[in-house]
């Protein structure tokens, strides 16, 4: 995450300005320095004829920025100021470089074509782009958001500026797109803010100071690695910007929304008792009004996040799980596995329930219902599939409508879009009861008015800008026809001169011609001026020719002009008019584009179910995780369809609490435990999955602690980032959540790692307020000691086919715990040279006999058991120590406290 701090220009004319008075600049000069006071903190693109230039400080940064040429102006006053500046049609190419590096870019356009009484045109800052704030297509991509979030604190002192006190250690959080007019905010415990924030993959988070400080403080201190490898953060490259803090006050917060959304109160967007969310909210949209300059897109509704109602996945479970972010590079994800959708906004909303699973079994079988419609309907999903492809993003193309940014080519991708409406309306609507197949197809409309409408007054292939003209149909606008016919009978009227001239005078090769600056002409060659009759004017000489002008050529030629001017006035105000009625079926539209999302995902998720043989789980509010001949999505995938080797699971709260799976490394265990928390997922975005069979309780969190990664950057060892996470597993989870374990304990020496992951073991089985259902894969196959001591406990193991001394992993779970751990097979499956594995056996063979030599009367796994935990009269202190410690209260800093100390105690014991 890149916490960058607003750039506010300093002006180096501002100084000297007080020693030269201000009326020595120049009016220009006068009128910029105005507009950048008001835009301090934004890089001023200020319109001169052709060109956005920036002054000061500004041109510095801009032609550091965009390797433009840095020159001076003398602006009076006896002053020069830096300058640079680009081309005004090529701002859509540089804008997006210009936006990504942070900065607010404030855009002055001349909005008159005659200099004023002072000589200047007169200027507006018509809008200001931020990357959370833009709108225009190229610069979005078109299967993601573009969130602007607000995230607001309660001072930790309390009260302050009118903030609410009463939620310390809470935050509020809003998230907004201008693009499509999606508005949500919710009050969320402060310590889960990073884990939203990844979720959202804000473009620009405007923070107060306090979050500011917690967003530093969580990224630099306990948020899993940054950087590289599994730990990379979808929020590396966000921008933060600070709020303007005198308006976070939750009356004037509420006013503002209700202003916005013109309600007498904000019951309906349920925030009522919601003071954070209700800041962050209006600080959000305070924020857009400010960047759009009073005009707000489409936005109609804020709607309540409640965090119940979704599974709660955080941010390092998202990215150890593969489900949005790859962890190299390139590589599969669970998203990329189900995205076949055809449109950008179905490939959104897959993401937004890939992202936020949900809880709601109602809300489920609604999902399943839409999906299990289409998997059983092959003909209704092959229509839909190419009446859907090629529909454009209508979403964020009507939002540009309404804040009148549309080129007339947008206007006619609409209209493609919203022609294919009727046919998808009639796909998806039941013959029989001519009511819609699912309640979340339901909003598809036909827009018959709207597309009459863009069909009649556009043409098929309009210009890319409005100022290029020629947009509007004929037989649209009766006075436009009128002036277009004038237009071309005195275009005949010139064309005809020529071929008069001709005849006339007897010049053959006399034509009639014209070009920007010098208008219409005759040209006659050389070689036929004697002919040339005294009422032609000349005009201009060639080398071999000679142009004039006659009176009447002059006069057509005025009327041509004046045409033209009065059409390309007439096609605008025709066009603002045509965008403007389209607009007032903005709600509409947008109704049918949130249709089409969710017909295109769940049409992606019936497509995939039916390509590779997917099954319908049964979900409820029970606590089975029951999987037969489940499979690993995202690994088959890769693996290619037949190859995967199924395998069941069977987990609940009462019996198969905690698996235990045991395995040398490859053999598939974290495929085997990673595929419980996939397929739960896949459950509860109301998809099939890849299983025979499937019955899932509804399940509330998914915890992961996979892999083992060096948070280097931020301090941290693999050992520490490993008991961050799994502490932080054993905070939060609750019974209905689900823990994936991977090799916990790795990061240490053998002896602390076996007593961590046992520690760890043990307290999700034994403590009632959590008792998760949790899948443990560990390569430590003394572990399964808890299979029999533990009553939930139940030990799996991945089958291994032994051959002499090789080994042929099998990828198939079965009951029971490894006995060893084929460390030394797996070195030489990897191809280790041979002498290093022969020398490994011979000194594994030692090394057990010393084992067995030193204690002679218990096995290698009692040996360790003994050492850790015997009642020999030297360890009951160290066994006080461990019975008293207060497991259920204590934090995780002060549980690794307590654990070094336990360390450093035997180990003086063991030297002593
Ligand atoms: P472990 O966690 O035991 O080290 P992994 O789960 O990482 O092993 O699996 C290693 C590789 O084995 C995977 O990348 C995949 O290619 C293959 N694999 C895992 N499970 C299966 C399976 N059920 N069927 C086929 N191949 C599998």
């Amino acid at each position: 995450m890149t916490i960058s701090t607003d750039q506010t220009s300093v002006d180096p004319a501002r100084p000297k300005s007080r020693r030269a008075p201000r009326r020595r600049l120049s009016p220009g000069r006068r009128q910029y320095l105005q507009f950048k006071a008001k835009h301090a903190d934004s890089l001023l693109l200020f319109r001169m004829g052709d060109f956005y230039e920036c002054f000061d400080e500004d041109a510095r940064t801009l032609s550091k920025l965009l390797d433009v040429a840095l020159t001076s102006r003398d602006v009076g006053g006896g002053q020069k100021s830096a300058l640079a500046g680009i081309p005004y049609h090529s701002l859509d190419t540089h804008i997006g470089r210009l936006v990504a590096s942070g900065l607010k870019i404030a855009i002055a356009e001349q909005t008159t074509s005659e200099p004023n009484s002072e000589g200047i045109v007169d200027r507006a800052v018509v809008r200001i782009v931020t990357p959370g704030t833009v709108l225009d297509q190229s610069l979005l991509e078109q299967s993601k958001h573009n969130y602007l979030v607000a995230c607001i604190s309660p001072p930790p002192s309390g009260g302050g500026r009118g903030r609410p006190a009463d939620r310390r250690n809470h935050a509020g959080l809003a998230w907004l797109e201008a693009s499509t007019g999606e508005f949500a905010a919710m009050e969320l415990p402060s310590a889960n803010i990073i884990d939203h924030l990844e979720r959202l993959e804000p473009a620009e988070i405007l923070v107060d100071t306090d979050t500011r400080t917690i967003l530093e403080n969580i990224t630099t201190n306990s948020h899993p690695p940054s950087g590289g490898g599994r730990g990379r953060t979808a929020l590396s490259k966000t921008v933060i910007r600070s709020l303007d803090e005198s308006i976070l006050d939750p009356e004037l917060a509420a006013d503002s929304l209700k202003n916005h959304f013109n309600t007498d109160t904000l019951e309906p967007f349920e925030l009522e008792n919601q003071p954070l969310a209700t800041i962050a909210a209006a600080s959000a949209i305070d924020f857009l009004a400010q960047t759009q300059i009073g005009r707000l897109p489409f936005i109609t509704t804020l709607r309540r996040h409640r965090p119940d109602r979704y599974m709660y996945i955080p941010a390092a479970a998202l990215r150890d799980l593969e489900v949005l972010t790859p962890t190299v590079d390139g590589g599969p994800t669970l998203l990329n596995t189900l995205d076949t959708t055809r449109t950008p906004m179905g490939a959104r909303l897959l993401r937004d329930w890939l992202s936020a699973p949900l809880t709601d079994l109602d809300e489920l079988n609604t999902r399943q219902l839409a999906v299990n419609t289409l998997f059983n309907n092959s003909n209704l999903r092959s229509s839909l599939d190419q009446t859907l492809n090629n529909i454009p993003d209508l979403a964020r193309l009507v939002n540009r409508l309404t804040l009148g940014q549309s080129e007339p080519r947008e206007l006619r991708q609409l209209f493609r879009g919203l022609d294919k409406a009727p046919e998808l309306r009639q796909l998806t609507t039941n013959r029989d009861t001519g009511t819609s197949i699912s309640d979340l197809f339901d909003g598809v409309s036909s827009h018959d008015e709207v597309r009459d409408l863009i069909d009649r007054a556009i043409v098929e292939d309009p210009p890319f800008r409005t100022s290029d003209g020629g947009m509007i149909k004929p037989d649209f606008d009766h006075d436009l026809d009128q002036i277009r016919s004038t237009a071309s009978r005195a275009r005949a009227s010139i064309a005809a001169i020529e071929a008069k001239a001709r005849q006339d005078y007897d010049i053959p090769n006399l034509r009639v011609s014209h070009n920007r600056v010098f208008g219409y002409y005759i040209e006659v060659s050389r070689s036929h001026l004697t002919k040339v009759p005294p009422e032609f004017e000349r005009k201009q000489t060639l080398v071999n020719a000679e142009r004039f002008i006659t009176p009447e050529l002059k006069e057509l030629e005025n009327q041509v002009l004046r045409a033209a001017d009065q059409i390309s006035e007439l096609e605008q105000s025709i066009y603002r008019r045509v965008c403007q009625q389209v607009a007032e079926h903005a709600a509409a539209i947008m109704r049918t584009a949130n249709a089409i999302a969710n017909i295109d995902v769940c049409l992606a998720l019936a497509r995939i179910a039916a390509e590779n043989d997917w099954t319908l789980p049964f979900l409820d509010n029970g606590d089975l995780l029951k999987i037969e001949d489940g499979r690993h999505p995202v690994v088959e995938n890769v693996l290619g369809y037949g190859r995967f080797v199924p395998n069941d699971i069977d987990a609940s709260n009462s019996e198969n609490q905690l698996l235990i799976i045991t395995g040398p490394n490859m053999s598939g265990k974290s495929t085997y435990i990673r595929q419980a928390a996939i397929l739960t997922i896949l459950a509860q975005i109301g998809s099939f999955v890849p299983a025979k069979f499937a019955r899932i309780g509804i399940v509330d969190r998914i915890f992961t602690r996979i892999g083992i990664s060096d948070d280097i950057a931020g301090g941290r060892s693999t050992f520490m980032v490993e008991m961050v996470e799994t502490a932080s597993i054993l905070n939060q989870a609750t019974s209905r959540s689900l823990a994936i374990l991977d090799e916990i304990g790795r990061g240490t020496s053998t002896y602390d790692g076996l007593a961590i992951a046992r520690s760890v073991a043990e307290f999700i089985h034994n403590n009632p307020a959590l008792g998760c259902k949790t899948l443990f894969a560990t390569h430590y196959h003394e572990m399964t000691e808890l299979g029999q001591t533990l009553p939930r406990a139940n030990n799996l193991r991945v089958a291994v086919a032994e051959e002499g001394d090789s080994i042929q992993f099998l990828y198939r779970i079965v009951q029971g715990g490894a006995d060893r751990s084929y460390g030394i097979h797996v070195a030489q499956l990897a191809g280790m040279p041979s002498p290093v594995v022969e020398r490994a056996r011979e000194l594994l063979t030692e090394l057990e006999n010393h084992s067995n030599n030193t204690t002679p009367t218990h096995t290698p796994q009692d040996h360790l058991q003994l050492d850790l935990f015997n009642t020999n009269p030297n360890n009951t202190d160290f066994l006080r120590t461990i019975t008293e410690i207060d497991t259920d209260n204590l934090t995780p800093i002060e549980a690794l406290n307590r654990l070094y100390e336990l360390k450093e105690s035997a180990r003086t014991e063991l030297e002593s």
